[in-house]
């Protein structure tokens, strides 16, 4: 095991590597435009001089392609892993969706493919896992829908007690995921920051390990393999730019610090410019970007994207850094813009995706118009989780299905007419 203990990215002080310092205790909160904000969350230490000696583009390759191929950077033995076989994406080059926007090398992380449909699995496996090293027995999460599904999956491989806690607004295929995995699912009316504050009150004489984004350190651990698997993936090297969903930023910063991890082990020579794409309806993320702050927003809307609106979180100083450190970029995009990628995701590559895991790819649109990337960089957009979580919107934007008769003179007349109208086009 290579993990060394805690450092607050506030004041560095130094901790073992135990929950109670997940938050730092010396950095205390404060309360900002009715926010409670904490800048003093912890980030988890790592021997890198044993693990040059211990690590290889060699020894990855010769394990399976998902999450466990990089244990040792993960802080993961070898017996008794709790896993669903997550990671190990495809990564898709795209030729239809990057003609449609202009540029010649696009590629897409489809996390979609992971064991409960969303990249959250790289999350839980390490929260579970670690649950069961410091000995809990519940395990529990405020979320917007991905995180509780995941976690409430691997709680239950783990058999481990889950609670989960989410808005009341929260899409059903992701209520219904966490309750048929067997969590005790709560629903309260509020947005995430409000229901996170109480819960975080709720929990403090309980013992359960909170697993909530922004909060447990291991889930920007998870975050990591992304960009380990990308960069095997292109034959070890970066890409240009890494476009990604933003809401936490747990997810971004946990990208950035896996592709810095990989140059400093001499495995990659580049690292990306890493850009965080968020709502127009609310991003504190790409808000404290453009107007160089770390203040929570004021207020925020609601989105087709849920999962990435937010006024503040407990992440957002670490995913400002990597911002800042990878000269990367942040921008604002509309539910229009979304829906239409959306679409192009879906009827241009055949990968069917959710609102809050598409609008990087409205993002990087926007940013082929602005100029803002050329047309032949190497360009990866993380798409973050599964259409079917939402299946009621994704037939409010596409046409309806035409119901016909039983016959079939009626069957070959639709037909007849379709291909008429195909073969005009
Ligand atoms: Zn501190």
């Amino acid at each position: 095991m290579y993990a060394t203990g805690l450092k607050c990215v506030n004041c560095g002080a130094l901790y073992p590597l135990q929950p109670e310092f997940f938050v730092c205790p010396k950095c205390g909160l404060e309360k900002v435009r009715g926010v409670s904000v904490f800048r003093g969350t912890t980030e988890v230490q790592y021997d890198y001089e044993a693990l040059k000696k211990s690590v290889s583009k060699e020894l990855f390759a010769k394990r399976p392609f998902n999450l466990l191929r990089y244990r040792e950077l993960l802080d993961l033995g070898e017996e008794n892993i709790i896993t669903l076989s997550e990671g190990g994406t495809s990564l898709i080059k795209c030729k239809n969706l990057a003609k449609k926007i202009g540029l010649n090398n696009l590629w897409l992380k489809n996390e979609t493919s992971n064991p409960t449909h969303s990249f959250k699995d790289r999350e839980s496996v390490l929260v579970v896992n670690k649950a069961l090293e410091f000995g809990k027995k519940y395990v529990s999460c405020v979320s917007s829908g991905n995180a509780a599904a995941s976690l409430a999956a691997y709680a239950a491989r783990a058999s481990l007690g889950c609670f989960v806690l989410m808005p009341a607004t929260t899409p059903k295929g992701k209520i219904a995921q966490c309750t048929l995995y067997g969590a005790v699912t709560l629903l309260m009316d509020g947005i995430y920051e409000e229901i996170f504050e109480l819960y975080i009150e709720a929990i403090k004489e309980l013992d359960i390990l909170e697993s909530s984004g922004g909060y447990n350190r291991f889930k920007v651990e998870g975050g990591k393999t992304i960009a380990y698997e990308i960069c095997e993936q292109l034959g070890w090297r970066a890409p240009a730019w890494v476009i990604d969903n933003v809401g936490a930023g747990t997810h971004l910063y946990g990208m950035w610090k896996g592709f810095k991890e990989l140059r400093n082990l001499d495995l990659v020579e580049n690292v990306p410019k890493m850009v965080a794409i968020g709502p127009k309806a609310g991003s504190p993320i790409v808000t404290g970007f453009k107007e160089k702050t770390d203040l929570p927003l004021t207020r925020s809307e609601e989105s087709i994207a849920d999962g990435l609106v937010g006024r503040w979180s407990y992440d957002m100083p670490l995913a400002l850094k990597a911002l800042r450190e990878s000269t990367g970029y942040a921008e604002h995009v509309s539910d229009l813009e979304i829906l239409k990628a959306m679409e192009w995701l879906a009827q241009l590559e055949g990968v069917f995706a959710e609102p809050s895991g598409v609008a990087c790819v409205s993002g990087v649109s926007k940013m082929v118009e602005t100029g803002m990337v050329d047309k032949g960089e190497e360009i990866v957009c993380i798409i973050t989780g599964s259409g079917l979580k939402e299946p009621e919107l994704a037939r409010r934007i596409s046409k309806e299905p035409t119901l016909i008769s039983a016959s079939a003179e009626e069957i070959r007349s639709n037909l007849q007419k379709h291909l008429t109208r195909l073969g005009k086009e």
